[in-house]
């Protein structure tokens, strides 16, 4: 601390400690160093004692670590708990983020993850030594196949854009192989900004197509920009207004007239898994965020994971290495022609698969084995955004208000009298004590206001949270500035958005 001054050393203690102790602001470890205090210290060596310099060579040895906090185990532990408990998570409260499926992470997932026996594996070992890690991957890539109908996978992507640009990568691998002349891909103008975005990595252009008056992409609308350059569509289903695709069967059918792919972004699969199969819907290629769907921790950036599903013909395109049962044996198929190739290090992120797997064997099988009980999560998801939606329609605008799925979009429209805006709402809502819904998207709807409760609440917590959102929006009536000037119950008023990217402060003093 940096307190020298006369005019420190007359502040009242307690506003002196209440700061380090108690401060929003925690100090960095790096001001916190004192010269020469360690973690922990060890009786006095009996054997002689060798540097680094004796074992291993003064060539690799540094004179001294410059700047390297020196701090005590329990600065330490404090400094990082303290940060942990700043999170606003879904371990500590409801968090209505749509689009993302913040659903809650059930512990047997981290309990098995952190078995021993697989959390120390190293995928360098010799494939025999990583058998039943293997027999981990291949079962989910089959309970997979067996929920989608799409009979290849891969597991390698890590996030649902690196499983949509390994989609579209096969997409392109596929025309070229049999010599078809593809420039575009149609994406709808409700699409999640990744799919036109990998789309042009990949370097298609792009055709959008406008969502219907019900919020539905409409056939005839397709019709109009199909031809024979065109390479495939970008489905979102169901889509960001948080519907189902009801003409999907037959905008696919079009696609493949002209020899094109059907692409779903199937990161909402968790509204309809175990309901219905998209290869039924004349899906061809689709990937799947475990880390929505099949729970598993996200959030940050990370981590996470979007295996890939093809239809038959365009299993030879998938990424390699890839695990494959043979016989007894769980064999790494290094090479294969036609391969896209590598898009990962190693197999993926393993230990979510493993959390994934977990996830979809603790909710149980039908008697007959066939099926797991997904099923009946997709239906709660979606039973609980249709709750919400009903219990909020008298109070907030739904653009499209049909039977939704897994989500429901408001808007601000009947708020904005008052001069009152989507962002003063979801701030307001802060001081309610919520993690705020997902605001400003889909683009499509004026000041949306995007809402996935997921399966994992109970109607308890759905209540507290539709009262909560009513209340705000009498507040937006009856005291709008305590709206306009939210939040201010919590530890941070109103952040300057811009000012935090035009001038990032990102150290201490
Ligand atoms: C979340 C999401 C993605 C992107 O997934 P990441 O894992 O964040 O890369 C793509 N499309 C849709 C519809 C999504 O909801």
């Amino acid at each position: 601390m940096k307190e020298t001054s006369a005019a420190t050393t007359m502040t009242p203690l307690v506003d002196r400690i209440a700061g380090p102790l108690l401060s929003p602001e925690e100090p960095l470890l790096f001001e916190k160093s004192q010269p020469g205090r360690v973690g922990y210290s060890l009786p006095p060596l009996k054997t002689p004692r060798v540097t680094f310099e004796q074992a291993f060579g003064s060539e690799l040895a540094r004179e001294a670590i410059v700047g390297f906090p020196e701090v005590s185990e329990n600065e330490v532990v404090r400094h990082f708990v303290r940060l942990s408990q700043k999170n606003y998570s879904i371990d500590t409260g409801f968090y209505p983020l749509g689009s993302c499926t913040m659903k809650y992470n059930p512990k047997i997932n981290e309990e098995i993850a952190k078995i021993s026996e697989l959390s120390s594996l190293h995928p360098l070992w010799p494939e025999r030594f990583l058998q039943p890690a293997f027999s981990i991957q291949v079962e989910l890539q089959k309970l997979l196949s067996s929920v989608t109908g799409l009979p290849g996978f891969t597991l390698q992507p890590n996030a649902g854009a690196h499983g949509e640009y390994v989609g579209i990568k096969i997409m392109h691998a596929y025309h070229a192989a049999k010599g078809n002349k593809k420039t575009k891909v149609i994406v709808p103008d409700s699409a999640h900004g990744t799919n036109p975005a990998t789309c042009t990595m990949i370097g298609y252009e792009i055709v959008p197509v406008k969502t219907g008056p019900k919020g539905y992409v409409e056939v005839e609308e397709v019709k109009k920009v199909i031809d024979s350059e065109v390479a495939g569509i970008m489905m979102t289903n169901p889509n960001t207004c948080g519907l189902f695709e009801q003409n999907i069967v037959e905008i696919a059918k079009l696609i493949h007239s002209v020899d094109g792919i059907f692409y779903m972004d199937g990161a909402n699969f968790n509204a309809i898994v175990g309901i219905v199969k998209p290869s039924d819907l004349g899906v061809d290629i689709m990937h799947i965020n475990l880390h929505k769907t099949f729970s598993t921790p996200h959030g940050g950036g990370g981590p996470g994971a979007g295996p890939v599903g093809v239809r038959e013909d365009l299993i030879p395109y998938l990424p390699v290495p890839r695990v494959e049962k043979r016989g007894e044996r769980y064999v790494v198929v290094r090479e294969e022609a036609q391969s896209i190739g590598r898009v990962t290090g190693y197999l993926g992120n393993f230990s979510i698969h493993i959390r994934a797997l977990t996830y979809m064997l603790s909710l149980g099988r039908e008697r007959d084995g066939t099926d797991t009980y997904l099923k009946r999560m997709s239906t709660a998801a979606v039973l609980n955004a249709n709750y919400i939606r009903e219990r909020l329609k008298k109070h907030y605008h739904i653009p499209y208000n049909d039977v939704c799925m897994h989500e429901v979009v408001l808007s601000d429209e009947w708020q904005q009298a008052g001069g009152i805006k989507t962002l003063n709402i979801a701030k307001r809502l802060m001081d309610y004590g919520y993690h705020p819904m997902t605001v400003y998207f889909p683009l499509i709807i004026h000041g949306a206001m995007m809402i996935e409760p997921t399966e994992s609440e109970t109607k308890e917590t759905l209540d507290l949270f539709c009262d909560s959102m009513i209340a705000i929006a009498e507040e937006c009536k009856q005291t709008p500035e305590v709206v306009l000037n939210a939040p201010t119950r919590v530890n941070r008023e109103r952040v300057d958005e811009l000012r935090a990217q035009k001038q990032p402060k990102l150290r201490w003093g």
